[in-house]
């Protein structure tokens, strides 16, 4: 009986150390992905723009699809 009460209590402190150490990770995480995004210049009129909004081509980037298409 002395053994379940332990192993309770053990998985109680387990999971509360748990859930304090993802709270303390969480905490130290960068800001969100939109901020911390790569920049990346338009090669046709050089705009700056996130890498993810941006069309790439052979290496560069470009702002729009018509941009891109101007430059070839
Ligand atoms: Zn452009």
């Amino acid at each position: 009986m002395g053994k379940l009460i332990f192993l309770v209590l053990g998985i109680i402190l387990a999971w509360r150390v748990l859930k304090w150490y993802r709270k303390s990770m969480t905490r130290k995480e960068p800001p969100p992905a939109g901020v911390a995004e790569d920049m990346v210049r338009c090669a046709h009129c050089g705009v700056h723009l996130p890498r993810s909004e941006s069309h790439a081509s052979s290496g560069r980037f470009f702002c729009s699809e018509e941009h891109l298409r101007l430059h070839r």
